[in-house]
């Protein structure tokens, strides 16, 4: 059955955006981030996209297994790391690499009997204060890992930007020197870029570059859109337009007649709402793209559709295909409206949405 609502997988973008990635960061390791089904657009799906990046990067373990029982040999890191001794266990099993961030996971690792040592990714907290090790904690700490059996040789470093979304803010400048101070004289391998550090801080590059939102399509930066930085836009929502109506001046329109028409009105509605995951929020005015124009969202979101003002586009027809977000329309501009940001709207869309893929060499 075809789904009246298609998240459609643009391949070519994804490969086009990680040579992006590769152009920005020349000579650097990239870590892809899949993390929450790859931003909402399908795990096992950026895993055949990205297969040119280095090591896959996940939130979890359970997404890590998801890529390993589908056959993906790929080095994985835990962003998280491991949370229980059983997924330590499954570290060594399956391969994968791990984030070491806490006290509890050093404590863990030191008195769980391992087969092999696991390959550890040592978080520093330079300023972002979520997760990982103070600066001043680290000598006892790769002390620790020293004397045990169960850390692999090869420990490399990891860091967090917390502002890397603006370019001009100088707490990126205070990570960087944090970071650089805590590892400094240290024989490893580090990591502190996501997007925002690839497209805006080259200082923070360093040997591993760690890109979610840019392999996407969409900018890191506040007020940016992809396009700005040669990115092409890997999902594009669409829906359709499933009534056409006509209403006279002052008459409401949808739930809680929060708009009336300001003239005779030409309305369309659209079969995508909150239930496939496009935003309750999204005021009225909030753009959508019909074969190529633009009209604007009118009145509230319900659950399954959603209400456009066609007035002054008579060329627009009943069963024509409807963009909610993607090609011709940035996710950026809508995400700014709901006053959100692109990675919320991706990580939104609901099973209801069919995912299709478009050049992916099958
Ligand atoms: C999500 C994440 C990234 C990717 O961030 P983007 O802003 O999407 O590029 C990088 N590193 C870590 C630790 C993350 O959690």
């Amino acid at each position: 059955m075809q789904s009246v609502n298609i998240a459609t997988i643009d391949f070519n973008a994804w490969r086009h955006n990680l040579s992006c990635v590769r152009a920005a960061a020349p000579g650097c390791y990239v870590a892809a981030v899949m993390k929450a089904d790859a931003y909402g657009h399908g795990l096992l799906r950026a895993a055949r996209a990205l297969d040119n990046a280095d090591i896959f990067a996940v939130a979890r373990c359970d997404e890590a297994l998801t890529l390993r029982e589908a056959g993906v040999a790929k080095p994985i890191l835990l962003l998280e790391g491991f949370l229980r001794p059983e997924e330590l266990k499954l570290c060594v099993q399956y391969e994968l690499q791990a984030v070491l961030h806490h006290e509890s996971q050093l404590r863990m690792l030191e008195i769980t009997r391992l087969n092999k040592p696991v390959y550890l990714w040592l978080k520093i907290d330079s300023g972002m204060h979520r997760l990982g090790f103070a600066p001043n904690r680290v000598s006892i700490v790769l002390e620790r890992l020293a004397a045990c059996r169960n850390a692999a040789v090869g420990l490399r470093f990891i860091s967090h930007l917390a502002n890397s979304d603006d370019p001009g803010d100088p707490y990126n400048c205070y990570q960087i020197d944090t970071f650089n101070n805590a590892t400094q004289g240290r024989v490893a391998e580090r990591s502190m870029a996501n997007s925002g550090g690839i497209l805006g801080w080259p200082e923070t590059h360093f040997d591993w570059v760690r890109p979610g939102i840019m392999l996407y399509g969409c900018s890191p930066f506040k007020g940016g859109i992809g396009a700005d930085q040669y990115l092409r836009p890997v999902m594009t929502l669409e829906s359709r337009l499933i009534a056409i109506q006509y209403y006279s001046i002052g008459e409401p329109v949808g739930y809680g007649s929060t708009w009336r028409c300001p003239r005779d009105s030409r309305i369309g509605v659209v079969a995508i709402g909150y239930g496939d995951g496009y935003p309750r929020n999204a005021p009225s005015g909030t753009p959508v793209l019909i074969n190529g124009q633009r009209a604007p969202l009118v009145g509230r979101v319900s659950m399954d559709m959603i209400t456009v003002d066609l007035s002054d586009l008579p060329s627009i027809n009943l069963g024509d295909s409807v963009t909610l977000w993607g090609r011709g329309l940035p996710a950026e501009e809508i995400a700014s409206k709901v006053g959100t940001i692109t990675y919320e709207l991706f990580c939104r869309v609901t099973s209801r949405v069919v995912g299709v893929e478009v050049n992916n060499n099958d």
